[in-house]
């Protein structure tokens, strides 16, 4: 069963994911995320502190695109800035013209 990376929200199934903690031997006090309605083969089960390593990632990456997509949007502004300057010089060298 392939998830996407980072904190589950949703078993492949459709059900919601739950957090629980789990008491067994070997991980005693590992939280975990699973399935909401069944727990076995074919429904999800992830040990939270690898989701949220994984979330971090992800959210690190969105991060970097958001950044990026900033940066894209000044030079932007920066050109609709100029052109809006041109713009108002040839209004007023218009209106300068159609006084004379
Ligand atoms: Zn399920």
């Amino acid at each position: 069963m392939e998830m996407g990376p980072g904190i589950p929200r949703m078993c492949p199934c459709g059900a919601l994911t739950v957090l629980l903690t789990s008491k067994t031997k070997e991980n005693p006090g590992r939280r975990f995320y699973r399935c909401g309605v069944v727990f076995g083969e074919n429904h999800l089960f992830k040990w939270a502190d690898e989701a949220f390593v994984e979330e971090l990632e992800v959210l690190a990456a969105k991060q970097t695109e958001m950044e990026n997509g900033m940066v894209e949007i000044k030079e932007q502004l920066l050109d609709f800035k100029k052109d809006l300057t041109e713009i108002i010089e040839v209004v007023a060298a218009f209106s300068k013209h159609l006084r004379k």
